[in-house]
């Protein structure tokens, strides 16, 4: 029996009635059409089609026919569903001859990750996801509100939000998820949920897959879940960390060299440096909204500043203190609004690009940077992250790696919207605006 009779095998055990095929738009929201069980067939040669030009960034009217590739692998029931039970298949975008569809942000990570095989490597990638549950008014519209007032690790009963943590925990472990953390996050009402690293294309398929349980369990409780970077100001937001090791063919990692001093591969340290050269490039990348700007300020744990340190929390890149196999780079800027497959693409090209042209990272700083002044800054060569969202457009749009990384399609579609959401925002007239001048003036 091949993998598709397989396939087919199993959802018929299974009881599958409908399977939802998902793919990702450019901006990093998840799409999906749904068949019944007897389409599945269908759909796993690759016959299903949809209108291209209706999806956020993908293609104009007149080419707009597009083709489904179901990857097989990514096949999973959806457990809060049982009459009808539904699944779901992670699917490829192609166009109607066949070949990969170039503003498919998997196709992208894809030609990345295959780019670090043939040089040998595995690029292995543990996300740090956190998130607000917030509470949701009379119509069911989110508000602001947070349910509790605990903080960094505490318990019940002050975490009210621990049922719900625990109920999307349990829900990620039916669908094959090693949840190694979950915990209350540090500002009221926020949360963390980590989960195994896995190889690059694995971990981008779960972190949409994450976004998604998160929110339906969420909603199941009454609260609404929000990935937006920084809904409040005063207090921390949420961040995505990417943890980053390359492993390779017989299964080492490639970062770990018992002789250096902090312990640290030549490898691990040309990878590092690539990823710190090209940061301002793919900051609109991993940072990609308005709003993501507002998180990457002084005092709330989030970066500012592109160093790195082995223990300090306050750079860009932080090493953890585990070594061996456990050896890992983390990047602390990206932020839960990401399209995970266009923020790893982008990174993971900014090392590997570190590793072929050798590049030698600048010194460690573990001093604390969030209280470095300007001076002091240009005595260590040290910049900043762009300030926002349009500076960091502009930096992208002169980075030859990251939009290597993206392709021409997505680089025009993904810079574009950007652009879009900055003048919309640029006209608005503030709250802030009105407090700070309709008296003054
Ligand atoms: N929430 C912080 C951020 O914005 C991270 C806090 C933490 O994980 N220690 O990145
Ligand atoms: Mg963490
Ligand atoms: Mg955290
Ligand atoms: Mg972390």
């Amino acid at each position: 029996m091949n993998h598709k009779e397989a396939l087919l095998k199993k959802a018929k055990e299974l009881e599958v009635e409908f399977i939802h095929l998902q793919f990702t738009d450019i901006l990093g929201v998840m799409k999906n059409v749904s068949i019944t069980i007897e389409q599945l067939e269908k759909a796993l040669d690759n016959e299903i089609m949809f209108d291209g030009s209706s999806i956020d960034g993908f293609v104009r009217i007149e080419e707009s026919d597009m083709y489904l590739a179901p990857d097989l692998s990514t096949f999973i029931v959806l457990p809060w569903t049982d009459s009808p039970r539904e699944a779901r298949l992670i699917c490829n975008v192609y166009k109607t001859d066949g070949t990969p569809f170039h503003g498919c942000p998997r196709n992208a990570l894809k030609k990345v990750v295959k780019e670090a095989l043939d040089m040998g490597y595995t690029i292995n990638i543990g996300p740090e996801c956190e998130f607000f549950l917030f509470h949701t008014d009379e119509k069911g519209e989110p508000s602001l509100q947070t349910h509790d007032n605990a903080g960094y690790f505490d318990l019940a009963p002050v975490d009210l939000g621990g049922n719900a943590r625990k109920d999307m925990t349990m829900t990620l472990k039916q669908m094959g998820f090693e949840i190694e953390a979950s915990h209350h996050e540090v500002a009221p009402g926020q949360h963390e949920i980590d989960f195994k690293y896995a190889d690059a294309l694995v971990t981008a398929d779960r972190i949409m897959t994450f976004k998604m349980v998160v929110r339906i369990i969420a909603q199941r409780h009454g609260l609404h879940a929000t990935f937006m970077p920084k809904p409040k100001f005063g207090i921390n937001g949420s961040g995505m960390h990417i943890n980053m090791s390359l492993e390779t063919m017989d299964g080492k990692n490639a970062f770990y060299d018992d002789k250096d001093k902090l312990k640290l591969s030549k490898v691990a340290y040309h990878f590092l440096a690539g990823v710190l050269k090209q940061a301002k490039g793919f900051a609109a990348v991993t940072n990609p909204t308005v709003n993501s700007y507002k998180r990457l300020i002084p005092g709330y744990e989030a970066p500012v500043l592109i160093a790195w340190s082995a223990s300090n929390r306050s750079p860009l890149v932080r090493i953890p203190a585990k070594r061996g196999n456990s050896t890992r780079i983390e990047l602390r800027n990206p932020d839960p609004s990401a399209n995970p497959y266009l923020a790893l693409a982008a990174v993971l090209k900014s090392g590997i690009d570190g590793i072929k042209n050798e590049i030698d990272p600048p010194k460690p700083v573990d001093s604390n940077v969030y209280d470095m002044d300007e001076l002091e800054m240009k005595e260590k060569g040290i910049e900043g992250l762009p300030a926002n969202l349009y500076e960091a457009v502009k930096m992208l749009s002169t980075n030859e790696v990251v939009k290597e990384a993206l392709g021409q399609h997505i680089f025009k579609k993904l810079t574009g919207a950007a652009l879009y959401e900055w003048n919309e925002y640029s006209k608005d007239v503030s709250q802030w605006e009105i407090n700070r001048y309709l008296r003054k003036y």
